[in-house]
């Protein structure tokens, strides 16, 4: 049976790969705005499942970031690391709707980098080696409805993809997880980067394998210093610490559209918060995937 959602839950998912950034900024305060702005609750979950690429103490350092901007959350902090129990019984739970995939870089490179589901007929057995598992799309779901942009279309063979849900190295991918996480945190609302837009309608469909409510989703533009080049931890002109938590939640606030305060910067960051809560706007929010910052001045 399908469980509908009995109040509003927004999240901020970062993956603890460095230090907060404007970027990443831009995402926990437009997913704050919108839940709390709804008398909804805010939840971080901690997305340290790809280990190799986890840097030790980015987690309590974003953590502290996010206290100092006033961004404090609901419940718990969740960290994906402490969590593989629950991602394996899932694997067991729908393993029929999984299958292994022995297919190595170079073939699916050569393909155009989209699996074509070489492996999905061969029933390879765990044991036939280190094997990749792939879910069996449940059909091909092209079209989603974003929160802020509308309709939004997505290239059918990325849709349709059987796409890696366990890595040939045993780790979980975030693909699998991030699902896992969103239903059993019951997420009324996915608010992110659009860089994740394109793997939406793959989220969505996963959570109807999973039998559970979808969320809404919605993308806030990318931040970039030249066209697709996101911000990048080298860049000082965009790099939060080296501003006071006013001026970047300020830089923030106009990123997303809304409307500011006079002299927004000299503000407690509690009260510029308060003002960004009573004036969110969702329809302020600009539409297009990137826009392109140098500086916050
Ligand atoms: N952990 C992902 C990231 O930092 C975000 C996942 C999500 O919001 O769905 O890019
Ligand atoms: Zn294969």
């Amino acid at each position: 049976m399908t469980v509908g959602f009995s109040c509003v839950r927004g999240r901020f998912a970062p993956s603890p790969s460095g230090p907060l950034h404007f970027g990443s900024l831009v995402a926990a305060l437009g997913s704050y705005l919108h839940a709390k702005s709804q008398g909804g609750q805010w939840l971080v979950r901690i997305e340290d499942i790809d280990s190799p690429r986890t840097v030790p103490g980015a987690d309590s350092d974003i953590l502290r970031t996010l206290e100092q901007f006033g961004l404090y959350w609901d419940d718990s902090v969740v960290w994906q690391s402490q969590r593989i129990d629950l991602y394996q019984d899932y694997f067991e739970k729908f393993r029929q709707q999984l299958y292994g995939c022995q297919c190595n870089r170079a073939r699916i490179a050569a393909l155009g980098g989209i699996y074509d589901g070489h492996c999905r007929s061969l029933g390879l057995a765990a044991d036939a080696g280190p094997l990749a598992w792939r879910l069996k799309s449940a059909g091909v779901n092209t079209e989603f409805l974003d929160l802020f942009r509308g309709t939004q279309q997505i290239p059918t063979a990325l849709a349709g993809e059987d796409y890696i849900i366990k890595r040939r190295d045993g780790l979980f991918a975030y693909q699998w997880v991030v699902v896992i996480d969103d239903v059993e945190q019951r997420i009324s609302e996915v608010i992110r980067g659009a860089d994740l837009l394109q793997m939406t309608p793959r989220q969505q469909a996963l959570c109807r394998t999973f039998d559970a409510q979808v969320p809404v989703y919605g993308h806030l533009p990318l931040a970039v210093t030249a066209p697709g080049h996101k911000l990048s931890k080298q860049n000082h002109a965009t790099d939060i610490r080296h501003f006071a938590p006013a001026q970047s939640l300020t830089a923030a606030l106009r990123f997303l559209g809304q409307q500011l305060p006079p002299d927004a910067e000299l503000l407690p960051v509690t009260e510029l918060l308060k003002f960004a809560l009573q004036h969110w706007q969702a329809a302020a929010v600009p539409t297009q995937p990137e826009i392109q910052i140098n500086s916050f001045n």
